[in-house]
């Protein structure tokens, strides 16, 4: 016998769809939710329909906003000339809480993978290439993950960057071993990249 009414175990169902969410934490989140301490399913209700409603994209580097254009390209205080390209809009706020970077960003909504039939138009690629178009002298810091699509994907936006002759320098974040980690306990794959991607000491 199920113990759950109807509508709670399809309360459940709704969340364990979340990423990361199994079916114990959906119960135990159906439950806090249930138990409705200072209206917070009406407020959590109101928050999930306003929000598919009120965010849109960024209609210059299709970052999430909630104004025609996003926060970090209204800030008059960023460097115009240089563009950091990421796969999701997650990537911007892990950037953005490491304070280290002040140019603008590009959003790609996704990565080139071939094997799955995605190509460069389906992704924010043109309209990357179309700003790096109209830049005079800048700079596009790839920061892609350092995958298979990833790679791929820089790679495509080098070449393209290239042939087109645009005055951008290219670069790659850096990847390789993390603060803290053990060169011993490095896989293959990272200790090749970290070599690769090795910097002279006078470039610090
Ligand atoms: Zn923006």
């Amino acid at each position: 016998m199920d113990p759950y009414p109807k509508p709670l175990k399809d309360l459940i169902a709704q969340l364990k769809r979340l990423p990361g969410v199994g079916e114990k934490t959906a119960t135990r989140l159906a439950l806090f939710i249930l138990a409705d301490r200072e209206n917070f399913a009406g407020d959590l209700a109101q928050a999930l329909t306003s929000v598919k409603d009120a965010i849109r994209l960024c209609s210059v580097c299709y970052n999430l906003a909630d104004m025609p254009t996003c926060s970090i390209c209204q800030d008059i205080n960023r460097d115009r000339s240089v563009i950091c390209v990421v796969e999701e809009p997650s990537d911007v706020l892990a950037l953005e809480s490491a304070h280290a970077y002040k140019g603008l960003y590009h959003v790609l909504h996704g990565l080139i993978s071939p094997m799955n039939g995605i190509g460069p138009q389906d992704i924010r690629l043109p309209e990357l290439m179309e700003r790096l178009s109209k830049l005079q002298d800048g700079e596009v810091i790839v920061a892609t993950n350092p995958s298979v699509e990833g790679e791929g994907t820089f790679h495509l936006i080098a070449r393209l960057i290239e042939e087109k002759h645009y005055p951008v320098r290219v670069s790659r974040i850096a990847s390789g071993i993390p603060m803290g980690g053990e060169v011993k306990y490095m896989d293959q794959v990272t200790l090749a990249s970290a070599l690769r991607y090795r910097r002279n000491v006078k470039d610090r």
